[in-house]
Order: C-alpha cells, then sequence, then structure tokens
C-alpha cells in the first residue's frame, strides 16, 4: 500500500500533470451538489468520514470474544433491527443494532462438507477449529463417520479454547441453549455425533467402544474441565435420574454420574449456580470458575424469560467478563444467543427477534466494557434460516404486522394489501415449517394480530421444523485484526483471524 502511493506521488512530481490523481496534493474542482443539504445527503457525507476515520489495530489481542447468534442471518439482523427501533418508538428501519456500529464486516460461507446448508455442529466446529467438517460432528475433521464412535478415533481437532488453555488465556462459554448443544460443545467437544449429549442419546456400541457424551467431556474433558466460566442450560443432561434437582426435574444420565458434584468436587474455589439470584451474587475475586445450568433443558425464550429467576444472555456475559478479566494474561469467551434458530424452527418471527435484540444488548455490553486497543470482538452466526422480509409495505409499517402498502401517490393505504387470493398477508414469512398447511389454502388472517408472541408467521412447505437456510451469513468485528474479517470468506475464516489476532497456535 505504502509502495504504491508512494510511486504515485513520485510520478506526480517527474511529470506534474495536472491531471494525474495525486492525492491530496492536487484537487480535483468539485461540481455542486444540489441535495448536499438533504438529511440521507449528509449521512452519508457522515458515514465516509467515520469510515476514514478508522485505523487498523495490528497489536495482539489480549480477550478475543466471540458472539454466535445461531440462525442470525441478514433478514434477521434487519427484521430485528427494524423491530428493535419500533420498540423504542421509530419507524424503525433507520435504527442500528449495536453489533452494527461495528467496523469491520465480512460475508461468509456456511455449508458444510458434505451438505449445502448447514447445521450448527459442522458450521460450529468451523467457526471454533478452523475447519470445515461433516453436518452433525462436533470438534472432528471431514473424514469421520456421523454416528461411529470407532471413525472418530485420531480425527479430533484442536479447538480454540484448548490452544487458548495452552497459551495461559482463560476460557469461559456462555449460550442460551444447553452448555452441550452444537455451538458451545464445538468449544470444548469431540464427537463423531451431536446429539450424544448425555449417555441416554447413545448407543451401547459407542459407549463400548470409548466414546463419551458431551456433558462428561465438560466436566472431565481436558479442555472441557479447565473452563473458568460455562454459563447456560441442560443441567439435565449433567444429573441421573434420581438427583436432587433444585428445580424438581428428573435428570437423564443413565450412568448415575452426577456431574454437577463431581464438577464441584474438582473445582474447590469454584461455584455451582443453578439462579439469577446466586449468578449475580458470585464475588469475581473469591470464585476461580463457574458453572451455571439455569433449566433443566435449554433456557427459555427471552420473550418467556422469568425475570427474577432466570438471567438474561446480558447479564450472563457481564458475570463472564466479570470472571475472565481478573485473568492477567486474558480470555476467550464464546457467547452465543441460542434460541434465535429455535425460534425459527417454529416459524416464530416473535421470539427470534427478541432474542436478537437480547443478543444486541450483550454486545453493546460487550463493547462498553472492553477496550477496542486490546480486545477482538466478533459477532457473527453459524448459518441462516428461511425468514424472508417481503412485500413492499410502507415505512414504519410493524415489522411483525401485515403488508399496508402504499396507494398510487406513495402514501399508506392504512388497510392490508390482499393477495391474488383475496387475504392479506404478512411482511415476515418462512419457506417453510409447521405454519405451511399440510393441504388446502392458506389461513386467512384478516383481522388477526400477527404481531403477538405465539403467532407463527407463515410458510409454503409443510414441514415438522422450519430448516436452516444456505445463504451467507454476515460476521462484525473490531479490535486487533478485526480488519482481516472482510469480503466473502469460509466461515472458518473466523477462526483464523482469532488465532492471528491473538498469537494462538502454531500449525505442527
Ligand atoms: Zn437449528
Amino acid at each position: 500500500m505504502r509502495v504504491v502511493r508512494v510511486t504515485r506521488l513520485l510520478a506526480c512530481v517527474l511529470v506534474t500533470l495536472a491531471a494525474a490523481d495525486c492525492g491530496s496534493s492536487t484537487r480535483r474542482a468539485a461540481p455542486a451538489v444540489s441535495q448536499a443539504n438533504d438529511p440521507w445527503f449528509r449521512s452519508g457525507q457522515e458515514a465516509i468520514a467515520e469510515a476514514l476515520s478508522v485505523e487498523r489495530i495490528e497489536g495482539r489481542a489480549k480477550n478475543v470474544i466471540l458472539f454466535v447468534g445461531d440462525g442470525l442471518d441478514v433478514p434477521t439482523v434487519t427484521a430485528a433491527r427494524i423491530y428493535e427501533g419500533q420498540l423504542r418508538g421509530q419507524l424503525g428501519e433507520e435504527n442500528t443494532l449495536s453489533f452494527e456500529r461495528l467496523p469491520y464486516r465480512a460475508l461468509l460461507k456456511t455449508y458444510n462438507t458434505n451438505q449445502q446448508v448447514a447445521d450448527s455442529a459442522g458450521s460450529g466446529t468451523a467457526l471454533l477449529a478452523g475447519v470445515k467438517t461433516k453436518a452433525g460432528l462436533i470438534g472432528v475433521d471431514e473424514n469421520v463417520v456421523r454416528g461411529n464412535c470407532a471413525s472418530a478415533d485420531g480425527h479430533e481437532v484442536s479447538s480454540l479454547f484448548g490452544l487458548a488453555q495452552q497459551a495461559g488465556l482463560a476460557t469461559g462459554v456462555v449460550t442460551t441453549a444447553r452448555l452441550t448443544h452444537a455451538t458451545p460443545a464445538s468449544a470444548f467437544g469431540h464427537s463423531p455425533e451431536r446429539n450424544w449429549e448425555a449417555d441416554a442419546d447413545m448407543p451401547s456400541r459407542a459407549i463400548d467402544e470409548g466414546c463419551t457424551d458431551l456433558a462428561r467431556q465438560l466436566v472431565e474433558g481436558v479442555v472441557g474441565s479447565q473452563i473458568q466460566v460455562a454459563l447456560g442450560g441442560g443441567r439435565g443432561y449433567f444429573l441421573p435420574g434420581d438427583a436432587d434437582d433444585p428445580e424438581g426435574v428428573t435428570g437423564l444420565r443413565l450412568d448415575e454420574r452426577n456431574l454437577v458434584e463431581q464438577w464441584e468436587h474438582a473445582h474447590p474455589r469454584g461455584r455451582f449456580v443453578w439462579n439469577r439470584e446466586q449468578l449475580l451474587s458470585i464475588d469475581p475475586a473469591k470464585t476461580d470458575q463457574v458453572l451455571g445450568l439455569f433449566e433443566s433443558d435449554h433456557m427459555a425464550f427471552e420473550a418467556d424469560r422469568d425475570r427474577s429467576g432466570e438471567p438474561s444472555l446480558t447479564e450472563m456475559t457481564a458475570k463472564a467478563l466479570d470472571m475472565l478479566s481478573e485473568h492477567a494474561a486474558g480470555y476467550v469467551l464464546l457467547v452465543e444467543a441460542g434460541r434465535i434458530d429455535h425460534a425459527h424452527h417454529y416459524d416464530n418471527a416473535y421470539r427470534a427477534l427478541t432474542a436478537t435484540v437480547e443478543l444486541a444488548e450483550a454486545v453493546e455490553l460487550a463493547m462498553d466494557r472492553t477496550d477496542p486497543e486490546n480486545t477482538l470482538i466478533i459477532v457473527t452466526s453459524d448459518h441462516g434460516h428461511t425468514m424472508t422480509i417481503s412485500g413492499y409495505p410502507t415505512r414504519g409499517n410493524p415489522i411483525l404486522g401485515m403488508v399496508v402498502s402504499n396507494d398510487a401517490s406513495g402514501t399508506s393505504k392504512m388497510t392490508p394489501t390482499l393477495a391474488a387470493d383475496g387475504k392479506p398477508y404478512t411482511t415476515l414469512s418462512y419457506a417453510n415449517g409447521p405454519s405451511a398447511p399440510r393441504r388446502g389454502d392458506r389461513a386467512d388472517l384478516s383481522g388477526f394480530d400477527t404481531t403477538g408472541q405465539n403467532f407463527q408467521q407463515p410458510a409454503a412447505v409443510p414441514l415438522a421444523m422450519e430448516t436452516h437456510g444456505g445463504a451467507d451469513v454476515p460476521s462484525f468485528a473490531r479490535g486487533p485484526m478485526a480488519h482481516l474479517l472482510s469480503g466473502t470468506a469460509e466461515q472458518s475464516l473466523v477462526f483464523h483471524v482469532i488465532l492471528h489476532a491473538a498469537d494462538l497456535g502454531r500449525a505442527r
């Protein structure tokens, strides 16, 4: 870059052509722009000034925070941005989610090695180990046969967490899904089958061949056992059926192991917590590790959360940062908004958007509490979904509402627009999923409140669950080497950017 600039300057000096592009030394005569006072024009000018002021940070990342919105694709970002703005009483489209203010962006290709549309195990492994692999595989390479324990032996890949721990960094994982679910498990686990979360999920042959379930790997594994902060759901996967569960739910384990007690025994200066109050009361100076299991299964959707009983994603992120910041060498923290995905699988945009708004709040907290000079923040997704934003709704139309379009003069018609079948339709809809009619015509939504919490947006193809989508997902980043995450790239690049920024790991 510098060589090019010097060469160009030399050309200016030697040739002295008035028309030559000599950077700031000669300015083109700028014709007047008639729309210069238009607010859209001014905001574009401000965006240029801001982009010019962004300086690359080339130092080493002491800390890394990787946020993964499970299923956070571009339509979800756009719809959540509008939704958050409308919650604030704005029209919505002009709003900006916290992570959209991060200066570097990329589009990531999410496919698995054997599947055009990704699942969270293969994509979690790409994000956290830097190699693409097959769908359903956690922390093992693509040569493994899914569900075949013996085939996984020797194919384990090094995870970001393992490399960070070897370099002396603290590690933490926070999720609203089960801690043994695909994305968090990719941080510490190796399994030829993502569904082997407890021994009860495993065929006896796999157990005989020496594979262990993901809950056990979190407590006993080389990487899992060294994690300082692990917060999420999935308590049932850690407890046997006869255990005293704090919320009275029967544990799932068949091997009679009580992994919570085992964890407490292994970490005498650690604390096990299962509700919000216990989590918030933890003193980081007196606690070396924390295991938080706030639900027997996944944690509640943000929209349904018991605000006094269960911590939010933001509260968990805050406590994780409190704990990890105690480590002078730095830390790697993975934060997953795990339930955006589940809401989409139900064709339920309301819960997907509220979970995304909560993710934006957690990112905002991390942005406020960290220094871009030494902390790399990346916000991305494992894969997309099938939700679309369509029709021609008028500006500021409720994003969860029915399409109300404009009349010929360009102003709102005020009443829902009717489709060719004489029925209204929503702005958000899904390509497939449980809300699609199995036979017959689509439902008539006339007079229906489509903005409610339990409304399932219409879908075209009837499936028991809505599927993932195969379009590229966005990433947003700031901090050391964040500029390396740009353009269109393989999803696994995220891992390599982190490795380079934090100076972790060397190829053997
Ligand atoms: Zn999913």
